[in-house]
């Protein structure tokens, strides 16, 4: 990228999100645990917002989410591994937007980065950091897109890519792994069944392990459609965003994105409310912020077409939920055959072939319309995180 050699990452230390703790951030870390306690948490990167940065300097800069540098966590620039991810399109839904009544209906549309999802924004600033810190083997669970993502930037990085991924997951997610030059080790069983593997063969091999919201960089790749939704709308952020919730790394990275512009003077006013969108196979945020269970330690799940929803017990669970309660917002799970509706919905009236996880949007604000949860004069903006043409053996 251009003008590499001025670009000057603020970051300052990694902090617990839990205990605030801090974690030097030139060492591998991973997350913080204390076993007294009873709790496992993630790792935050800090920077430092009282150096000014005018946010004038983006005028110059490259269309990808690098464009960010100063708030991103790579040191050094020539540590970039980039497939051109990030700045994707912010799309009008007019055909939408006029049948349900709506005035305005926005969509980000993340099908368009590398390997059809917005994965490809966490694994590139992860690679770009395992780069950065020497790491040269590493090891994923995961429902699909994160281990294609991981093992595309592990190739172009030389880094040696493990991906553990549930069997039922379609084809192309398998063989784009094995294209990339990834081991691709198939579970039977879901994402959390690949993570005990994945446990198991770091202890005996001492493969870096990339598993969400375990590895604290991810996160800082997935804030940057936080950055791009604010520069896109000229720095007003939409009244809500509804988000299909997985692990929650996007859903975590847009509140981080959003207390980071505010604290470096980039925007001011309110924050949107935060929707997280689930599947009814998989919706264990949906029951604990409902309070059908304690939490979503062994919560008992089905897989789903959505596969980036299928996540039964999400690591940073409590993130997720303090923000939803912050925002305001709320989660809301839609059924498989909705999800499908609404992948046909986007593809007739807007011409978008979104993934089964983008569709299940369009039923969640629905019904979220229907209970007056959101209403029809605000501005609703709709995350699509990945291409429907990775899932289509499965939508019939
Ligand atoms: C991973 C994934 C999700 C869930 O993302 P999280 O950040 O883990 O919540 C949603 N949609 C798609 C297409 C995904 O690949």
């Amino acid at each position: 990228m251009e003008n590499t050699m001025t670009l000057t990452s603020h970051v300052t230390h990694l902090e617990c999100a839990i205990s605030k703790k801090k974690f030097d951030n030139r060492q591998v870390q991973t997350f913080c645990s204390n076993e007294a306690e009873g709790w496992k948490a993630p790792l935050f990167a800090k920077y430092d917002f009282l150096n000014y940065v005018d946010k004038e300097v983006l005028l110059d800069r490259e269309a990808s989410l690098w464009r960010y540098f100063e708030f991103l966590p790579v040191l050094d620039p020539a540590n970039i591994v980039t497939l051109g991810e990030g700045m994707t399109p912010l799309l009008h839904l007019e055909n939408l937007a006029k049948e349900f009544g709506i005035n305005k209906l926005l969509l980000k549309d993340e099908s368009l980065n590398p390997t059809g999802s917005f994965k490809a924004r966490g694994q590139a600033v992860a690679v770009s950091k395992m780069k950065e810190l020497g790491i040269k083997q590493c090891i994923v669970p995961t429902a699909g897109n994160a281990g294609g993502a991981l093992a595309a930037y592990g190739a172009k990085a030389n880094i040696e890519v493990t991906v553990v991924m549930p069997r039922l997951t379609p084809e192309i997610f398998k063989q784009e792994c094995r294209y990339f030059g990834a081991e691709l080790i198939l579970v039977d069983g879901l994402i959390n069944d690949c993570g005990k593997l994945v446990a198991e063969m770091k202890a005996e091999n001492g493969y870096f392990d990339v598993s969400t919201m375990k590895e604290p960089y991810r996160l800082e790749g997935k804030k940057t459609m936080g950055f791009e939704i604010a520069e896109q709308m000229n720095w007003e952020l939409p009244d809500v965003i509804f988000y299909p919730t997985g692990g929650g790394t996007g859903l975590i990275g847009l509140w981080k994105a959003f207390e980071e512009m505010k604290q470096a003077g980039w925007i001011t006013g309110k924050f949107p409310r935060l929707v997280a969108v689930q599947t009814e196979n998989c919706q264990p945020i949906v029951w604990s912020y409902e309070g059908k269970h304690k939490n979503a330690s062994a919560y008992q799940a089905k897989p789903s077409m959505a596969n980036g929803l299928a996540v039964p017990s999400p690591f940073a669970e409590r993130q997720i939920l303090e923000i939803l309660k912050e925002s305001n917002g709320f989660a809301i799970s839609v059924s498989e055959q909705e999800l499908l509706d609404g992948v046909k919905t986007l593809s007739k009236r807007e011409g978008l072939f979104v993934a089964p996880e983008g569709g299940a949007l369009i039923p969640a604000m629905k019904k979220a319309l229907e209970n007056k949860w959101v209403s029809r004069d605000e501005t609703i903006l709709l995350l699509n995180t990945g291409s429907g043409y990775k899932y289509a053996e499965n939508l019939l």
